[in-house]
């Protein structure tokens, strides 16, 4: 099949991550383990009970048979189970499936624990060799999770592993050695530049609306995901909202 396209990308460094989110309100078209055709395919809903609010993030660990772009690939052709984390990241590149503060399936803590209500996913792709593909898909698990600290203004303890939810042996080749790990996310953290921070916590009196908004597509971040909140429209931006609110169909483009 078809390689995916992503709809946009952007570096970190020198990982490219390809960004590819499951829309909202995506359903399952299929009868799948418990999911039965028609189902909500993701959770669709924000993080912190629908405040947004990111807490933290998990690492696991998924076989190296296959690469970010198949996993992601298999997530688009329901093909993962209950399986929905945020990024998959391997040795050449990263692909973000969901929104970076919507509500994952990865920590095996159910719909409502706080593994997944609250933590973003990072699938770090691994093998038990640790040959050279392992190291720089850690290294670049590391980048990745250190820029996501930087964004998000979360603490390196904010760090956790599967494990710590569920006490399933995930991330399987990186719990060994999860100290140097951490220290390789410091390393990481020091090197990135400080604070590109996004905008993305609406005041609560717009919580609902930005929520909607996002549901709907009406309102797009930057390719790093930054909804810009507080940043004031220009009248192109608002062309671009009426446009997506479908306002001009069935107006001619006037060629
Ligand atoms: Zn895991």
């Amino acid at each position: 099949m078809a390689k995916l396209v992503a709809d946009s990308t952007y570096k970190i460094q020198n990982l490219t991550v390809n960004v590819k989110k499951i829309p909202f309100g995506t359903k399952w078209i299929k009868d799948s383990g418990n999911f039965r055709k028609g189902d909500k395919y993701k959770a669709d809903r924000l993080m912190s009970g629908g405040s947004g609010k990111i807490l933290g993030i998990t690492i696991h660990n998924t076989g190296n048979s296959a690469d970010a772009e198949t996993y992601t690939r298999a997530t688009f052709n329901q093909n993962m189970n209950s399986s929905r984390v945020h990024f998959y990241v391997d040795s050449k590149e990263a692909w973000q499936n969901l929104e970076e503060n919507e509500v994952g399936w990865h920590a095996g803590t159910g719909d409502k624990g706080l593994g997944n209500d609250s933590y973003m996913a990072i699938e770090i792709i691994m093998g038990s060799e640790r040959g050279e593909a392992d190291r720089l898909a850690e290294e670049n698990g590391a980048l990745l999770t250190a820029y996501l600290l930087r964004k998000h203004k979360l603490g390196i303890d904010t760090v956790v592993t599967h494990k710590h939810w569920s006490g399933k042996e995930c991330p399987i080749y990186i719990l060994p050695h999860w100290d140097e790990f951490i220290s390789l996310v410091k390393k990481k953290y020091d090197e990135l530049a400080p604070a590109k921070t996004s905008d993305n916590q609406p005041d609560e009196y717009a919580a609902s609306a930005v929520y909607k908004a996002v549901q709907g597509k009406i309102l797009a971040g930057t390719p790093e995901g930054d909804l810009r909140l507080h940043s004031a429209v220009t009248r192109q931006d608002l062309c671009v909202v009426l446009d997506r609110l479908g306002l001009f169909d069935g107006l001619s483009a006037g060629n």
